[in-house]
Order: structure tokens, then C-alpha cells, then sequence
């Protein structure tokens, strides 16, 4: 897949554009590039496409701010919208029809021929679910398959919810389009008005028998095997959504989103910490003093790390490129080892008498020199 763009940039807003702003230059671009208006360019339905994708993030808040922390890859495998599967022009519509109000010149562009802004296409519920992951999941990136129960469109009936999917006729009411059109006197003169018709419900299409399998509902309920791609450094509450995932409206329209909200399960022995991970190293004090090779565990099993004569408590090694990778980016953390020096608790009568005998050896002295640094030294470089 080719690397894609900013979204600010596709819009050509800055970052801190306001919802306003954002909204003027959608509809600049979707004007422009409408295909309706370019039947000659190819490349302006991607570029409509592409408007069209960019503002459905920026325009949504909580979108927003998770494009703006993870970028691309914060918007799940798919993208934020569409994504692979080629989406309908006519969704963009419907999804964010009311940016182009009746009284707007888009009427004219976009209204489906008869009478204004036609009808509109119903949009299913988000589906929120779940996800544990593990650390080695978490660091390297996963491909999850997830059961869903989710409804989708019934196969028998088409999804219109009548029986074979036949028994079905045009609404007399608003003639199919849905909405029925009222003429009101005003002190200004006379205005339209439109609202949804109260006989189909604004769905324009009357059933005459309904279909047995969904009882007229057009969907179903099953349960889905779903496999997504997770994006390594993901974290905890992080949520990615798969567009046209969730759950299909009654008698057809564009299924929601599905929503997947991360939970990082802890591990015993690597504490994380942003992008590094952090081990507690208990080295017995005889090893601190002569030197050692310790074992530890890392993300692709166990290293060996050299631990020089006369190390004190409180060092921290650095395994680099042994953390979590970064998200959206090519670098990963490093593993910290937090060196401490382990005091017996009890001592039997020889290990006491051979303590006791080297106590007041002159090297057994404390002489903390410039590279022992104290508490407050420590907790600097930590921090820095
Ligand atoms: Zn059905
Ligand atoms: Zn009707």
C-alpha cells in the first residue's frame, strides 16, 4: 500500500484548523472533485475519495484526537474510512449529508435527480469490543482473528426484509423518495419544508409480506470471524476501528464501525514504560563484587548479560533495541536492567564467622566515589 497522506495536508488546513474551517475546505475539495463534474479525470475521484476520508476523521472529534497522537496507524488496519473495500460515493452522503444543507448549491450536484436530496442511506451502530493482548503483542504487533456477533444483511431476502425479497412496493405516500415535501405560507413568503414520511418511515419501499428467515428485519444476527492486523506499540484504552465492521441497519444501508479497544495485559518479569521495558535485576552481593554473567529474560527469550566486579545497587544497563516498537515509526525502546544488590537475611554460623572475618578488610569500606552517585543524581539521568 502506498504511503498515505496527511490529512491536514489533503485538506489543506493546518493542525489546529477549527471544526469551521475544516468544514469550508471539505466542501471546496468536494465540490472540485466530484465526479459528477469530472468524467474526464480519473484521479479526481480519488482525490474526492481521499477529501472525503480525511474529513471524516478530523470532523469527528474523538477521531481526531487519536489521528492526531497515532497518526495513520491509530485508525485501525483499514484506515479510518472505506479503506479497501471501495466505498459507495452516495455514503459520503449520506454519512455526512448535513454539511451540505438543502439551501447549499450541492443540492443541485449531489441530489439523486427527482426532488431535492433524495433519501437518505441509514447508517448501523459501532460494535465495541475488547482485545487482550500480551507484551510480546503488544511490542511486536499481532494478527488477531476476533468473533463478533454482528448483524448483516439477511441473504435470503436481500435485505429490504420482504418475502424472496419481491414483496415489496413503492411507497404512495412520497412516490419512493422518503421524504414528503410541504409548502408552508410565511411572513417572508413561501417555504419548503421537507420531513421524512410518516407511512414508509422514510424508507420509500412498503412491505407487503415480510420474509420469515429476519421476520422483515433484512438482517441477521451471526457470529463473525474478523482478522485484524494490530500495529506493534500499541497501548492500553487505545481503541482502532475497522470501518463498515459493525452492525448493518434494518432493511439495508451502511453497516457501522467495528471498534477495538486494547487492554494490555501486565507481565511478571518486564514492567513497561513508554516504549522501554524495565527488569528488576537481584544479584547477590558476592556476585556484585566479583562479577557475573546474569541471565534475563527479553521479549525473544533469554539474554546474558555481563555484570562487571563491583557493581553497585541502583545501576541500570541498557539492552537497546530490545523494547517496544514504536508506533508509526521504525524505532523500537530498549530494555532497562534495574541492577540490585541482594542482602542475605540470615546467615548461618560459618557464612557469619567469614563475614565477620572480612568486616574490616579496607576494601569492604564504603568509598563512594564520583560515578556512585547518590538518590537525587540517579532520579536526574533517570528523568533525562
Ligand atoms: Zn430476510
Ligand atoms: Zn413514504
Amino acid at each position: 500500500m502506498a504511503q498515505k497522506r496527511d490529512y491536514y495536508e489533503i485538506l489543506g488546513v493546518s493542525k489546529t484548523a477549527a471544526d469551521d474551517e475544516i468544514k469550508k475546505a471539505y466542501r471546496k475539495l468536494a465540490i472540485k472533485y466530484h465526479p459528477d463534474k469530472n468524467p474526464d479525470d480519473p484521479s479526481a475521484e480519488e482525490k474526492f475519495k481521499e477529501a472525503a476520508e480525511a474529513y471524516g476523521v478530523l470532523s469527528d472529534a474523538e477521531k481526531r484526537k487519536r489521528y492526531d497522537q497515532f497518526g495513520h496507524a491509530g485508525m485501525g488496519g483499514n484506515g479510518g474510512f472505506g479503506g479497501g473495500q471501495g466505498f459507495d460515493i452516495n455514503d459520503i452522503f449520506s454519512q455526512f449529508g448535513d454539511i451540505f444543507g438543502d439551501a447549499s448549491p450541492f443540492g443541485d450536484i449531489f441530489g439523486n435527480g427527482g426532488g431535492g436530496g433524495g433519501r437518505r442511506v441509514r447508517r448501523g451502530t459501532d460494535l465495541r469490543i475488547k482485545l487482550k493482548l500480551d507484551l510480546r503483542e503488544v511490542a511486536e504487533g499481532a494478527e488477531k482473528k476476533i468473533k463478533v456477533k454482528r448483524y448483516v444483511g439477511c441473504n435470503t431476502c436481500g435485505g429490504n426484509g420482504s418475502k424472496n425479497g419481491a414483496s415489496l412496493k413503492t411507497c404512495t405516500t412520497c412516490n419512493g423518495n422518503g421524504q414528503v415535501r410541504k409548502v408552508v405560507s410565511t411572513m417572508l413568503g413561501q417555504m419548503v419544508s421537507t420531513s421524512t414520511c410518516p407511512t414508509c418511515n422514510g424508507e420509500g419501499k412498503i412491505v407487503t409480506e415480510r420474509c420469515e428467515i429476519c421476520a422483515g428485519e433484512g438482517r441477521v444476527l451471526e457470529e463473525d470471524v474478523i482478522s485484524i492486523k494490530i500495529p506493534g506499540g500499541v497501548a492500553d484504552g487505545m481503541q482502532l476501528s475497522m470501518s463498515g465492521k459493525g452492525n448493518v441497519p434494518p432493511r439495508g444501508g451502511v453497516a457501522g464501525d467495528l471498534l477495538i479497544v486494547v487492554e494490555e495485559e501486565e507481565d511478571e518479569q518486564l514492567k513497561r514504560d513508554g516504549n522501554n521495558l524495565v527488569y528488576d535485576l537481584h544479584l547477590n552481593f558476592v556476585d556484585a563484587a566479583l562479577g557475573t554473567t546474569a541471565e534475563v529474560p527479553t521479549l525473544d527469550g533469554k539474554a546474558r548479560v555481563p555484570i562487571e566486579a563491583g557493581v553497585q545497587g541502583g545501576k541500570i544497563l541498557r539492552l537497546k533495541g530490545k523494547g517496544i516498537k514504536e508506533l508509526n515509526g521504525y524505532g523500537r525502546g530498549d530494555q532497562l536492567i534495574h541492577v540490585n544488590i541482594w542482602t542475605p537475611k540470615q546467615l548461618s554460623a560459618e557464612e557469619r564467622s567469614i563475614l565477620e572475618k572480612l568486616k574490616s578488610s579496607p576494601n569492604f569500606q564504603p568509598k563512594p566515589g564520583k560515578n556512585e552517585k547518590g538518590f537525587f543524581e540517579k532520579m536526574k539521568d533517570f528523568f533525562h
